[in-house]
C-alpha cells in the first residue's frame, strides 16, 4: 500500500467513526472535545491506564488499549486517539512510542514509517482535531484564517480542542487552513511564553500548567484541563450604565480569585466606553462543575443579566486506572 492511500484510508476511516458514533452533534452540543476514551469503551475494547516505561501507548489483543500515567491529558488523548486507529484499521498488535507525537503526515520525508502506523498517525490526527471542529471553535472566537497565524489564538484553540500545541499546528497544516511555514514558525513560538503573557506578571510556581483566556465567547462551553490550570477571564463591562461582573459564580464553585483588575481604555478614547474586566483564578484541585458570571446591575439582582458567561469544567487531569467515564459508569468515585 502506498503511503498516501494508507494517509487517505485512516483519515476516512476517522470520518466514518464520527459518523457511526455521532460524534459531531455531541460535541457541538457541548463546545467541546472529542470523547477519545469514550469511543474506545464505545468499540467494545477494554481500556487502562497504567505506568508504561518507554511507551506512550499499546494495543494488545485481549488486554485491549494500554495508555501510560506518566504524560499529561493531552497526549494520553492523542494516543487513544492513535491505539483507536489500529482498532479501527483491524491491525492487531502496536507497540507505540514518542515517534507518534512527530510525525507529521504523509509529505514529510519519514520515509520508514510502516504503512499501518502512518495510517494510525493520520487516524489520531483526523479524529481528534477535525476539520469541522477546528471551524467550530473559530466561529465561536470569532478567528479567521489569519488568526491561525497567531500563535496565542492556536494555543487557545489547542486547549478547547484537548490536544497539544503541536499537534494542533501540525492538524492545521494537515487541513491546508496553514501551510507549512507558518507551521514551523508557530512551532518556534513556545506555549511557556504565550502563558506568561496571559498572565502579565502574575507570580506562578511552573509553566506547566495551562492558561485559559476566555471571554464572553465561550459562553456555554465544556472546558477540560488540569487541576492546576490558570483561568484569565476577560469581560467588557459597562461600568457607565452600571453594569458590573458579578464574580460570586466563581467563588461558589470553588475558585480562587488569584487577581482582579480593571483595564480602563486611555482618555483619548471613548469616555464611558466599556472597561475590561481581567480576572484570574484557579480551581487548585481535580474537580467537575460549572460557573456562572454575569454581567448585572449589583443592586438589582432579580431578573435576566444583560450578558453571561456559563462553562461546564472537568479539571481532572490525566487519567489513571479505569478510564473516569467508566467509573462513572460503575458508580465509583470521580
Ligand atoms: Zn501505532
Amino acid at each position: 500500500m502506498a503511503r498516501r492511500e494508507a494517509f487517505l484510508e485512516g483519515a476516512q476511516s476517522a470520518a466514518r467513526l464520527h459518523e457511526r458514533l455521532d460524534v459531531r452533534a455531541e460535541v457541538e452540543a457541548r463546545a467541546g472535545s472529542i470523547d477519545v476514551f469514550g469511543a474506545i469503551i464505545a468499540l467494545g475494547t477494554p481500556l487502562i491506564f497504567r505506568p508504561l516505561e518507554g511507551l506512550l501507548g499499546a494495543c494488545i489483543p485481549g488486554p485491549g488499549v494500554i495508555i501510560s500515567t506518566e504524560r499529561p491529558l493531552p497526549i494520553q488523548r492523542f494516543t487513544g486517539a492513535h491505539e483507536l486507529g489500529h482498532i479501527a484499521l483491524g491491525h492487531t498488535f502496536s507497540l507505540d512510542g514518542e515517534e507518534i507525537l512527530t510525525r507529521m503526515g504523509h509529505n514529510s520525508g519519514q520515509a520508514r514509517t510502516p504503512d499501518i502506523e502512518v495510517a494510525a498517525d493520520s487516524f489520531a490526527s483526523a479524529f481528534l482535531l477535525p476539520k469541522w471542529l477546528l471551524q467550530m471553535h473559530a466561529r465561536r472566537q470569532g478567528w479567521n484564517r489569519a488568526s491561525m497565524s497567531d500563535p496565542r489564538a492556536v494555543y487557545q484553540l489547542s486547549l478547547r480542542a484537548g490536544a497539544s500545541y503541536r499537534a494542533t499546528c501540525i492538524a492545521l497544516e494537515r487541513h491546508d487552513i496553514i501551510d507549512a511555514k507558518t507551521r514551523d514558525a508557530l512551532l518556534a513560538t513556545t506555549p511557556r511564553s504565550i502563558k506568561a503573557e496571559l498572565l502579565d506578571g502574575l507570580a506562578v510556581e511552573n509553566f506547566f500548567p495551562d492558561v485559559w483566556l476566555l471571554t464572553e465567547r465561550d459562553e456555554g462551553s465544556t472546558l477540560e484541563g488540569q487541576p492546576d490550570d490558570l483561568f484569565v477571564l476577560r469581560l467588557a463591562e459597562q461600568g457607565g450604565a452600571g453594569y458590573l461582573w458579578t464574580t460570586e459564580g466563581l467563588v461558589d464553585s470553588g475558585f480562587a480569585i488569584l487577581r482582579d483588575r480593571r483595564d480602563i481604555p486611555p482618555p483619548e478614547q471613548a469616555i464611558g466606553g466599556p472597561v475590561t474586566r481581567a480576572l484570574t483564578a484557579r480551581r487548585g484541585e481535580p474537580a467537575r462543575g460549572r460557573f456562572a458570571l454575569e454581567l448585572r446591575r449589583p443592586w438589582i439582582k432579580a431578573g435576566a443579566p444583560l450578558s453571561a458567561l456559563r462553562v461546564a469544567y472537568d479539571l481532572h487531569g490525566k487519567e489513571v486506572g479505569l478510564p473516569r467515564v467508566k467509573r462513572r459508569d460503575l458508580r465509583l468515585a470521580a
